[in-house]
């Protein structure tokens, strides 16, 4: 958790390369890894299966399933494999993201101990318990999440066994809800804007009395923390409130944003004022926490997602990802500036730190009179860096 977010300078001659001071695997993704390949060497006479996607990234995926691992689920909440199949022999790993109640409960129902074998990260684990706490205080919970999600799914099963829940994707949604605690928008309204995304028996005049924000851990810290302050305005507005007395229809619950998402998301952005030509952001093409790196990217230079160095074919062209239309498009002449051309690189969570590092080498290669990226490390380890 190092406070200093300036990007770290490879300096390969011709070619420049600021990496972002953090990037790539969080603990949560590092914790879940790590106990699915000990269940794996623990039980080599069981069956083992993954509820969905561990994280999401098809490398890390891939592994698992060569060690013989099975998906239960696709990332939507797709069955892959019927859940009847099961036995109470059999190994389930729970994901980082976690899995929602009722999901568990159908495993535990066929005698398969859900516990034992959970990778739900602290930091998620940390949001359902606020949750759960603002619950007791009769607040509803305003998730701000992608309601297909799984992590959303499950943050949303757990708030909605204890109060009111609703999602909301985006800013337009949180403006959208606002005209129903303000009374703008008539209640009956309510069901169809937010089809899917608000909890069983949800009664729009009682319920957004009182609310507090809790958020899908990956998505932009500072989109939560404006569509926190907005909902927040809107009750003082609404009910002519002040800071002082906010609490008496709005819960503070600031504390909950996940450290690796914040970390990541800050070193991006500052990594962001170096003058560079383009960036490149490595992570897995249905990674949220990625998308959202790309997303602060692009609103300053060109920026190319890709899964792998695979996705770099040459100097000239390059294949990457469009989160927003969700296509893979080629590019030409995407180095085609002044030497020094200078990249901007980061990762997901949910990326290995080998795939930035084939990422770099791959670029490197291009750039014959390269300084040789064992020299680096060489002057980096001398420099004690
Ligand atoms: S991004 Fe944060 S909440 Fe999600 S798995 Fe990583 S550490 Fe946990």
């Amino acid at each position: 958790m190092k406070k200093d977010f300036t990007p770290t300078l490879l300096d390969f001659g011709p070619l420049q390369i600021y990496l972002a001071r953090h990037f790539g695997f969080c603990y949560g993704v590092e914790n879940a890894i790590e106990i699915s390949f000990r269940t794996i060497d623990e039980n080599p006479d069981k069956r083992i299966f993954l509820l969905s996607e561990m994280i999401h990234n098809p490398q890390v995926n891939e592994d698992l399933r060569e060690r013989g691992i099975r998906f239960l689920q696709d990332t939507y909440g797709k069955q892959i494999i019927s859940f009847e199949t099961l036995t109470a022999d059999d190994i389930v790993i729970i994901p980082a993201f976690g899995t929602t109640l009722e999901t568990e409960r159908k495993l535990n129902e066929i005698g398969i101990r859900t516990e034992k074998y959970n990778t739900t990260c602290p930091f998620v684990e940390k949001v359902w318990n606020r949750s759960g706490q603002i619950a007791k205080k009769d607040y509803t919970i305003i998730i701000h999440g992608k309601p297909k999600h799984e992590e959303t799914r499950a943050t949303f099963s757990h708030a909605a066994s204890n109060a009111p829940a609703v999602i909301v994707n985006d800013m337009t949604e949180a403006g959208n809800l606002a005209k129903y605690i303000t009374g703008e928008k008539p209640a009956s309204q309510f069901y169809k804007d937010f089809d899917g995304q608000f909890s069983p028996g949800f009664d729009v005049q009682n319920d957004l009395q009182r609310v507090g924000v809790v958020n899908q851990t990956t998505m932009l810290a500072s989109d939560t923390q404006a569509i926190a302050d907005f909902l927040k305005q809107t009750m003082l507005n609404h009910y002519a409130l002040t800071d002082i007395n906010a609490e008496d229809r709005f819960a503070d619950t600031r504390d909950t944003l996940c450290y690796a998402t914040y970390e990541n998301q800050a070193a991006v952005s500052c990594m962001l004022k170096t003058n560079a030509d383009l960036s490149i952001v490595v992570g897995g093409y249905n990674s949220s926490n990625t998308s959202h790196l790309v997303e602060l990217c692009e609103e300053k230079l060109p920026a190319y997602f890709i899964s792998s160095e695979e996705k770099i074919l040459s100097a000239k062209e390059i294949l990457y990802y469009n989160f927003h239309n969700k296509q893979e498009l080629l590019t030409a002449n995407y180095l085609s500036f002044n030497e020094p051309v200078k990249i901007l690189i980061t990762s997901g969570a949910s990326c290995p730190d080998a795939l930035v590092e084939a990422v770099i080498k791959k670029l490197i290669s291009f750039y014959p009179d390269s300084i040789i990226l064992e020299r680096m490390i060489e002057q980096f380890q001398s420099t004690g860096l």
